[in-house]
């Protein structure tokens, strides 16, 4: 397929959901070189369009507004907002419909997610948002990298499960398939990676020569190192970039994949809810979608200083249908003051780590959070892939992946590096051991923080 062809089959198919994202395309690509003072401006009265909307017709926001006695037209800046309450999921659950919009003048879709928790959500997205934050971020993401929509790409992703064999089931599988084809994308199913699954993709993929890999870095991984151990040439599939969803992908596995790739890997964080979040340029940079969004972050409670994890809270400026203000995601990032030599005027993160209730709880009441063993691992290489899991609030299973079998000094360190963590050996029982694979959850990724403990009462 022509690459020009697969884009404006592409852009048909959003056009005809009400998805256009053309204009906001090139809006972004015009704002990302625009100096901070004029996109914030712009920011600015964007919020406050916002937050009128929500005093004329969003209840929930009707009430808070009232409560804390803001007043849309005076707000100057992001700090003006802390007044407002933080939300998330929970909140959504206790009474989502106060926060729809009454006008009825915002057309949207429900967009069902099945979030950190495992309970599906569904959505209520602006199409505005959908178009903006969602497909046009991206394609701005992707143009940084010239692979641009519908150029030759292979998506290691979960697959299309058949799972009723009822007939609406498979025409909804066949169409699924015949819309990638016309995309230019093929698929390798994350739950088949196996040794037959990858040297099967391998072959497909020798074929087609993908210039862009968009994948869920576990399964990129595996992908990868299954490669390596079959002694298959994975630089020969030709691919330009392997762009990664914003899970945890630890810097030795990066490392695998590029070797084995012979190309970069790329991070592309965000969530079904609010759309790209951030995106890494070329120089390097993990690029917030700045124009789309008012970010914050928190640690406990206070804004957090650059190079401090923190929890992620964001108002999305496009989504008037269900206006999430002071959404905290469920993630934690480390945000940076540093800008980026690529002289795009974004904010940058140095990087996403995970979701923010992925924590270990310790003897003592306390809380380890999951980039502890993140840090612990970056300065152990040999280690590719890893999963803790909490047994009780005293034991402890951390289970590693390797390529060689991991040395008792190792094993050791890690044994006591973890325990020292969390109140001494003598509080805490902890196990290591090297395991041949980690499983995989429904949503094909691998859970690297399990906790096997009763949910703590509130
Ligand atoms: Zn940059």
């Amino acid at each position: 397929m022509h690459p020009a062809i697969a884009r404006s089959f592409s852009e048909f198919v959003q056009r005809r959901r009400g998805w256009d994202h053309r204009a906001a395309l090139a809006e972004l690509e015009r704002m990302q070189w625009e100096p901070l003072e004029a996109v914030e401006a712009v920011r600015m009265e964007r919020l406050r369009a916002l937050l009128a909307h929500c005093a004329r017709n969003v209840p929930f926001y009707q009430d808070a507004l009232r409560d804390v006695g803001l007043d849309p037209g005076q707000v100057r800046s992001a700090e003006d907002l802390r007044a407002l309450p933080v939300v998330d999921k929970r909140s959504y659950r206790a009474g989502y419909e106060r926060f729809f919009d009454r006008s009825g003048e915002h057309p949207f879709d429900q967009w069902v997610t099945s979030g950190a928790t495992g309970q599906p959500f569904a959505f209520r997205l602006d199409r505005r948002s959908i178009a903006i934050n969602t497909f046009a971020a991206l394609a701005r993401g992707r143009r940084w990298w010239d692979l641009d929509h519908g150029v030759r790409e292979a998506m290691i992703w979960s697959g299309v499960r058949d799972v009723s064999s009822s007939l609406q089931g498979r025409l909804l599988a066949a169409r699924r398939k015949l819309s990638w084809r016309l995309k230019n994308i093929v698929l390798v199913d994350i739950y088949n990676l196996d040794e037959a699954g990858v040297r099967d993709a391998y072959r497909r993929l020798l074929r087609f020569q993908p210039r862009l890999f968009r994948v869920i870095s576990s399964g990129l991984y595996r992908f990868c190192a299954t490669l390596r151990e079959l002694g298959l040439d994975g630089r020969a599939l030709g691919v330009e970039a392997a762009i990664y969803t914003g899970e945890a992908f630890p810097p030795a596995q990066r490392r695998l994949v590029e070797e084995v790739l012979g190309c970069p890997t790329v991070c592309e964080y965000g969530c079904g809810e609010l759309g790209i979040i951030a995106f890494q340029c070329k120089t390097g940079g993990l690029h917030l979608s700045h124009e789309n969004m008012i970010f914050e972050f928190l640690h406990e409670g206070a804004p957090a200083a650059a190079g401090q994890p923190a929890e992620l809270v964001v108002t999305n400026l496009n989504n008037f249908a269900a206006p999430q203000i002071r959404y905290a995601v469920g993630d934690v990032v480390v945000p940076s003051d540093a800008r980026c030599a690529c002289e795009r005027s974004m904010p940058l993160i140095e990087s996403v780590g995970g979701r923010s209730h992925d924590t270990i709880r310790t003897p003592a009441g306390g809380t380890v959070h999951g980039l502890f063993f993140t840090h612990l691992f970056d300065d152990l290489p040999e280690v590719h892939q890893f999963r803790v899991v909490q047994k009780r609030l005293d034991r402890l299973r951390v289970e590693l992946v390797a390529a060689q079998p991991i040395d008792e000094a190792a094993l050791g360190f890690i044994r006591k590096s973890v325990s020292d963590e969390l109140g001494g050996a003598d509080r805490v029982e902890v196990e290591v051991v090297q395991v041949a694979d980690l499983p995989v959850n429904r949503g094909g990724k691998t859970d690297w923080i399990v906790s096997e403990l009763p949910p703590e009462s509130p």
